[in-house]
């Protein structure tokens, strides 16, 4: 289950999520609200056969809820919902936001996983990006999760990011690997729509070669702390990849819950009314406060596996892919062409992009849909 926590404490210039503004009240109408929605999922007729073998509070920054608060909408998911005895349950923290007595008391309430959104350790970039730490808040927020016990705690950077140069991502990767998180996500920046950036345009973005050789020495640097790249943006100490984000994408089953939040279930995508007072009305008002729905047709179904199945380093089954190519020579020349530069394997009956062919993925994802 994905649950989305909303407030943010500021507007980063390049985020495009589902935010709001935390004000007066009105973190307790959505705890209000999100329970109701928890009990109301939990009432329909096929929630008894649901076992959540991962629960994932996102943001926004759930790192603004108290200790309490988190423990209410954990205990309303145990409450209505069979939660098997070991779940990965996460909680996305900004540094700004923790300190050791409250990630206790997530502990405490069951949060067996952080997630530390750091960005970068760059002091003139971080404001620039509109975050609330410096890179020594960050580091301390890094300690405070590891002196609350928190044995597996996965780190956010950025890179491509204005005014980054490869010897400053160099610096902050090196660095942050020296701290020995279990997990690292690295996302290189876009200017999606709906972020500030998107809208306004930001100056200083590096070269493409050098935003691809930050993810060259990201990639190198990892391997050398026996950090596994196992998705696209993603690297694990052996056993600490992320159990949730593999249920994404291996285009499995979950439940969400919060503004905007998606899930899919059966055949079919929902999701959520965006709008925080509205989604709390609507729950008010004693309704799920899902805003579309759409079953997936077989085509777009086997599309949506292959996308999200490619971003891993385990691939999908060759079947699949040969499925998608059957009648369509074009596209099969062009995979063709993809074994041939080694951006693609087969490896026994799977194939999978390797790292370079990671990093050119999205032409082939267009290609795939
Ligand atoms: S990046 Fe995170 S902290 Fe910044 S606005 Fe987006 S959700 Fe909030």
């Amino acid at each position: 289950m994905y649950v989305h926590v909303p407030f943010c404490a500021k507007r980063c210039g390049y985020c495009s999520f589902n935010t709001a503004p935390l004000e007066d009240g009105s973190m307790v109408r959505y705890l209000e609200a999100v329970q109701r929605e928890i009990d109301l999922l939990g009432a329909l007729p096929w929630a008894s056969r649901i076992r959540l073998g991962t629960i994932f509070l996102g943001g926004g920054t759930p790192s603004l809820m108290e200790a309490e608060e988190l423990a209410a909408v954990l205990d309303r998911i145990r409450a209505r919902f069979d939660v098997v005895a070991d779940a990965e349950i996460t909680v996305e923290c900004n540094p700004e936001s923790v300190t050791r007595a409250k990630l206790e008391g997530y502990r405490a309430s069951g949060v067996n996983r952080l997630s530390l959104g750091v960005q970068s350790l760059d002091d003139a970039i971080l404001p620039r990006l509109g975050r609330l730490h410096d890179a020594r808040g960050a580091r301390a927020a890094f300690e405070a999760a590891r002196d609350a016990g928190c044995a597996n705690l996965s780190i956010d950077l950025m890179y491509g990011l204005p005014g980054l140069d490869l010897d400053g991502w160099t610096r902050a990767v090196d660095r942050v690997l020296g701290w020995r998180p279990d997990h690292l996500s690295a996302y290189g920046l876009t200017l999606d729509a709906g972020s500030l950036w998107g809208a306004a345009g930001i100056d200083g973005l590096p070269a493409e070669q050098d935003q691809i050789d930050q993810y060259w020495h990201l990639a190198r640097a990892a391997a050398a702390h026996g950090l596994e790249h196992y998705e696209i943006s993603n690297y694990a100490r052996p056993g600490f990849r992320s159990r949730h984000n593999q249920i994404y994408w291996h285009a499995a089953e979950y439940l969400a819950a919060g503004p905007g939040a998606c899930g899919f279930v059966g055949r079919v995508r929902y999701s959520n009314v965006k709008a925080t007072p509205r989604y709390c009305q609507v729950l008010a008002d004693g309704a799920l406060p899902v805003a579309s729905a759409e079953e997936l047709s077989p085509r777009q179904r086997l599309a949506e596996r292959l996308l999200l199945g490619l971003r891993t380093a385990d691939g999908v089954p060759t079947t699949w892919l040969e499925t998608r190519l059957d009648g369509d020579r074009g596209l099969r020349q062009r995979i063709e062409a993809w074994r041939a530069e080694a951006l693609l394997v087969d490896v026994a009956d799977r194939v999978r992009l390797t790292e370079a062919g990671f990093l050119l993925s999205d032409a082939l994802f267009v290609e795939l849909l």
